[in-house]
């Protein structure tokens, strides 16, 4: 049964034409959200409108880089013609590794613009038609690393805890809005990003790439790589009246990988 209070509500998700996003997206199409889907891909984007629709639900795919205030304004304007968008779900992100001492300063500068700036221009610019409407719902698709930290990720690291902090703060200024914030933090999901990661890991350290993807899956407690379905049904749980009490948390989807 869809849950009532988010029939017809607008979902924009970023990050939207593969891994979490598209997961995301499809799960707020079954709940029946109208989904606005944004992503740098035109192709992608319109396989996930297509699945979207095939939920009986209207689907807007925008191309739009989310590290762009420029290409963010005009995400508003193009969202903003299917509705005010009430629910937000940033899940754009990049993953590039280094170790600090051969990290450039643009491969740095390239994950903060993208995993925090990105979110930080979608929160900014959809919160205050949620605050007119007294009910909003905001979504960062963060990381475990948004609590802790592993070695090569310093730029990603530091792009999630800045999530998480993003996160709380709004959360904060909200609360009396009748707006919730918070953060998902996954382990390693089965998605393109961990797949790419396992496969430069490789590459790097030596190995097979389904061997580092099983390193990977040692991590957590449950053996296991989540299922980016696994991380949609938390957005959707937060989205949804079971939320309504939660907001600037991080909630680890992690099988238990990280415990704080
Ligand atoms: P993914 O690569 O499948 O999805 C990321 C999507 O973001 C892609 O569709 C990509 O095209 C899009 N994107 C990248 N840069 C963009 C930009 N500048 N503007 C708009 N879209 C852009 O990977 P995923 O695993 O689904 O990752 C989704 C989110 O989940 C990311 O923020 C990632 O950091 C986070 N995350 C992933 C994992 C994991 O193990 N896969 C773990 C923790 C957190």
């Amino acid at each position: 049964m869809p849950l009532d209070s988010l029939t017809d509500k607008v979902a924009l998700v970023t990050g939207a034409g593969s891994g979490i996003g598209r997961a995301v997206a499809v799960a707020l199409a079954r709940e029946g959200c109208r989904v606005v889907l944004a992503g740098r891909r035109e192709e992608p984007l319109a396989r996930v409108a297509e699945e979207v629709r095939g939920c009986g639900r209207q689907a807007f795919p925008v191309v739009c880089d989310v590290g762009s205030r420029e290409a963010v304004d005009a995400l508003r304007e193009s969202a903003g013609r299917v509705g005010v968008v009430q629910i937000l779900v940033n899940s754009a992100g990049i993953a590039p590794a280094a170790s600090i001492l051969e990290m450039e300063d643009a491969l740095l500068e390239e994950v903060l613009r993208v995993n925090f700036l990105g979110t930080y221009y979608c929160c900014k610019r959809f919160l205050e038609p949620m605050i007119e409407m007294r009910w909003g719902r905001i979504i960062n698709i963060a990381s475990t690393t948004a609590r802790t930290a592993y070695p090569n990720t310093a730029a990603y690291t530091a792009s999630k805890h800045a999530v998480l902090g993003l996160t709380k703060v709004m959360a904060l200024e909200t609360a009396r809005n009748g707006i919730t914030v918070n953060a998902i933090c996954p382990g390693y999901v089965d998605t393109e990003l961990t797949r790419e990661n396992a496969r430069r890991m490789a590459a790097r350290v030596g190995g097979a790439t389904p061997e580092v993807l099983e390193r990977f899956a040692r991590t957590s407690p449950q053996r296991r790589l989540m299922a980016a379905d696994e991380v949609a049904a938390a957005a959707v749980l937060l989205a949804g009246p079971a939320g309504d009490a939660v907001t600037g948390q991080g909630i680890n989807v992690d099988g238990g990988a990280v415990m704080s």
